[in-house]
C-alpha cells in the first residue's frame, strides 16, 4: 500500500503541528468534538430535508481513553466521510488559500496561526503520534481507514466499520520532560477540557466512567461500576437567559469560537419576539482581524433555524460598516430547506437584518456614553469603516451613522460631532478642519494659524477617507464643514478684508507675474488671510482638496491619478519674504521667477507632497545662498 503525500502548505501545517510549542495544546479536543457536532448537523439537515426520519436524538460522540493502549478515541455518527472526502479533507487544509507562512516554526507564528485560523484535524498531532481515522459515509456501503504518523504522508485502506459515521483514535505521544501528555488520557482531564470548550455541543458527549458503589448487601466492601455520563449539558449559550451568564462565559466563548486572544468589547444578545422572532449573540471585537480591510475579509453571523446550523456567514445579516461585528443569530423564522439564493429574498431575513442592525448600533452609542476608553479603542480599530459606510452610500447613511463618528482636534483628545458643536463658539459659522497624515504634522501646518488664534476648535483628519466622508455629508446639525485651506475662512471683519483685497490689487503685477512663472502649478498666487507668522501655504479651491489629490494620487486607477486639486500659493503680507518679492520686482524680475519656485516647492514641503524637481529646487536655493 503507498503512503500518500501531504500537500506542501498541509506539510508545513503539520510539522508546526507536531514540534508544537503552543501551550494550549489541550485545543486538539475542541476541534475534533466540533468536527464531530458539524458531521452531525450535516447529517440531521440531510435527514430533515430529504426526510430520512434520522433525529438529533439519534446522535451522540462518545469519547474512550485507553490508558495501557495510550489511545483516545473519539466516535460520531455524523455524516461520515468517503475515500475521496478523506482524500481531500484530511489531506489538504481547507483553508490553504489563506494561510500565508512567513516564517517556519517561529513561536510567534506558531500561535498566531494556530490562533486566527483554529487549524481544525491537524491539531490532533500536537498530542498525538499516530492518527487513525475511520469513516464510513452516510448511504454508502463502504468504509476506509486513513493513517498517518505525520509529515510523512498518510495511507488509505477499505475497511470493515458496522454503522454510518467517523471514529476517530489518537495514539496519545509519551510523555516529555515539560509535557505531561498523560493527562489527556484520564477522566478528570477529559471532563474538565469538554466543560470548557466544548458544554453548548448540541448533542451529547458521552464517556464510560468507572465509580465506586457499595456492594450488595454489605456496608463496607466496594464494587467497581461502569456509568456512561454525559459529559456536556448541551445548552447553546445564546438560548441560556441572560442573568445565567456570567462575562467570563460570554468572553470565553466568542474567544474559542472566534479564535481571539482578546476580550470583545461588548456582546449584545437580544431575543426578540413579534414581526422576527430570533435569538442574537453579537460580539464587537476589540482589534481588526489581520486581514480586515482587505478583500479575503467575509462579513456574516452565522444563521441557526431553531438551533440547526443552515449557514457558517451569513453575509445580508450586516451592513458593510457593521461588517466587523461576529456572531450568530437563531431564528424560529426561517425554513431549513431554504437556499443561499432564495435567503437574499427573504422578507422574515431582511426584518432581522433591520433591527440587528438598530441593536449594534445602540449598543455602539451606549458605548460611547458610558465607557469611552473602549469606544475609543473601537474606534481606532473600525472607525475607518463607519467613515467608508457614509462615504459610500453617497451620505445615505450619515443620519444613522454621524453620531459614532469621532475625530482627534486640536482640544487635545478624541471628539464626536455633538460635542464639538457644543464647544462652538457664539460667532463660529463652521466646523473647521485640517488634513494630513499624523497628528504632529497637522498641528504644525501654517494653514490653522488664524483659526486657532480665534480660539476655535479644528478637527484632525488623519484617515484617507475623512474629507471623503465629510464631503457626502456636508453637514452636521446644520453646520457646514469647513477645511482649513479652503477659500473663504470666514474669519475676518469686513474692513480686514477690504484691506487686503486693496493689497492685492496694488500688487497686482507681481502677483500675476508669479502667477505666469508658476503656470500649471498652481491656479494663482493670493495674499493670505490665514496665515500669522509662516510665510507661505498651498490651498485649494473647489470641490478636490490638496489632501484629497494625495490620496487620489495612490490610487492604481488613471483617472483618480490625474486628478488634481486647484492649487493656490498663499502668502503672507506681514512676513519679510513679502517686502523682499516687492522690492525684487523692481530690480530683479528674474529673481522673483526663482523666489517663485522655492516659495511653491516649500508650501509643497509644509504640506507633505512630492516636489516636481528636486534637484531643480536645491540649485535654486544654493544659488541663493551664494549670493
Ligand atoms: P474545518 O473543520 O475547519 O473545515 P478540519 O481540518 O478540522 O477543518 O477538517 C477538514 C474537513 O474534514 C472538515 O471540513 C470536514 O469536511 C471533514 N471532517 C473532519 N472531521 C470530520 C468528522 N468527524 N466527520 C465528517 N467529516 C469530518
Amino acid at each position: 500500500m503507498a503512503t500518500k503525500k501531504f500537500k506542501a502548505e498541509s506539510k508545513r501545517l503539520l510539522e508546526m503541528m507536531i514540534n508544537s510549542i503552543y501551550t494550549h495544546k489541550e485545543i486538539f479536543l475542541r476541534e475534533l468534538i466540533s468536527n464531530a457536532s458539524d458531521a452531525m448537523d450535516k447529517l440531521y439537515f440531510k435527514s430533515m430535508s430529504e426526510n430520512i426520519g434520522i433525529t438529533r436524538s439519534d446522535m451522540a460522540i462518545k469519547i474512550e481513553a485507553d490508558k495501557d493502549a495510550r489511545t483516545l478515541t473519539i466516535t460520531d455518527n455524523g455524516i461520515g466521510m468517503t475515500k475521496e472526502e478523506l482524500e481531500n479533507n484530511l489531506g489538504t487544509i481547507a483553508k490553504s488559500g489563506s494561510l500565508a507562512f512567513k516564517t517556519e516554526n517561529e513561536k510567534t507564528e506558531d500561535v498566531n496561526i494556530i490562533g486566527q485560523f483554529g487549524v481544525g484535524f491537524y491539531s490532533a498531532f500536537m498530542v498525538a503520534k499516530k492518527v487513525t481515522v475511520i469513516s464510513k459515509a452516510y448511504g454508502s456501503d463502504e468504509a476506509y481507514i486513513w493513517k498517518s504518523e505525520g509529515v510523512d504522508g498518510y495511507t488509505i485502506e477499505e475497511a470493515e466499520k458496522s454503522s454510518y459515521g467517523t471514529q476517530i483514535i489518537l495514539e496519545i505521544k509519551d510523555n516529555a520532560e515539560e509535557e505531561n501528555y498523560d493527562e489527556f488520557l484520564t477522566p478528570f482531564k477529559i471532563k474538565s477540557l469538554i466543560r470548557k470548550y466544548s458544554d453548548y455541543i448540541r448533542y451529547p458527549i458521552m464517556m464510560d466512567t468507572e465509580h465506586e458503589k457499595l456492594k450488595e448487601g454489605s456496608e463496607n466492601e466496594y464494587e467497581k461500576e461502569i456509568v456512561t455520563e454525559t459529559l456536556n449539558s448541551m445548552t447553546p449559550i445564546w438560548k441560556k437567559a441572560k442573568s445565567e451568564i456570567t462575562d467570563e462565559e460570554y468572553n470565553g466563548f466568542y474567544k474559542d469560537k472566534y479564535y481571539d486572544y482578546d476580550e470583545p468589547l461588548a456582546h449584545i444578545h437580544t431575543r426578540t419576539e413579534g414581526t422576527a422572532t430570533y435569538t442574537a449573540l453579537m460580539y464587537i471585537p476589540a482589534k481588526a482581524p489581520y486581514d480586515y480591510y482587505s478583500k479575503n475579509y467575509e462579513k456574516g453571523l452565522t444563521l441557526y433555524s431553531s438551533g440547526v446550523m443552515i449557514m457558517e456567514k451569513c453575509a445580508d445579516l450586516l451592513p458593510d460598516y457593521f461588517s466587523f461585528v461576529r456572531g450568530l443569530v437563531d431564528s424560529e423564522d426561517l425554513s431549513l430547506n431554504i437556499s443561499r439564493e432564495m435567503l437574499q429574498h427573504d422578507r422574515q431575513l431582511k426584518l432581522i437584518a433591520k433591527s440587528l442592525e438598530k441593536s449594534i448600533k445602540n449598543e455602539l452609542k451606549k458605548l460611547q456614553k458610558n465607557d469611552r476608553e473602549k469606544y475609543e479603542k473601537f474606534f481606532d480599530a473600525f472607525g475607518t469603516q463607519i467613515k467608508y459606510g457614509i462615504y459610500e452610500s453617497f451620505g445615505a447613511n450619515k443620519d444613522s451613522l454621524q453620531e459614532l463618528l469621532m475625530f482627534k482636534s486640536s482640544f487635545g483628545t478624541y471628539t464626536t460631532l455633538e460635542e464639538y458643536v457644543s464647544r462652538m463658539k457664539e460667532e463660529q459659522k463652521y466646523i473647521y478642519f485640517a488634513s494630513g497624515s499624523s497628528v504632529a504634522r497637522i498641528e504644525a501646518l501654517p494653514q490653522t494659524e488664524m483659526v486657532k488664534d480665534k480660539g476655535y476648535e479644528i478637527l484632525y483628519f488623519t484617515d484617507h477617507v475623512d474629507e471623503f466622508t465629510i464631503q457626502m455629508m456636508h453637514d452636521y446639525s446644520g453646520k457646514e464643514f469647513k477645511s482649513v485651506s479652503a477659500d473663504d475662512l470666514g474669519l475676518e471683519t469686513e474692513a480686514e478684508k477690504e484691506e487686503l483685497k486693496k493689497t492685492e490689487e496694488d500688487n497686482k503685477e507681481l502677483f500675476d507675474f508669479m502667477t505666469e512663472k508658476l503656470s500649471g502649478k498652481v491656479k494663482a498666487v493670493k495674499l493670505s488671510q490665514r496665515l500669522k507668522t509662516h510665510p507661505v501655504c498651498i490651498t485649494s479651491e473647489g470641490m478636490l482638496s490638496v489632501e484629497m489629490e494625495k490620496v487620489l494620487s495612490a490610487m492604481p486607477e488613471e483617472q483618480a491619478r490625474s486628478a488634481k486639486a486647484q492649487k493656490i500659493l498663499e502668502i503672507n503680507a506681514e512676513h519679510p519674504i513679502f517686502a523682499k518679492l516687492k522690492s525684487l520686482y523692481e530690480t530683479d524680475k528674474d529673481a522673483v521667477a526663482s523666489y517663485a519656485d522655492i516659495l511653491y516647492t516649500q508650501a509643497l514641503l509644509i504640506e507633505g507632497m512630492a516636489i516636481d524637481d528636486p534637484v531643480g529646487f536645491t540649485n535654486k536655493l544654493c544659488e541663493i545662498m551664494a549670493k
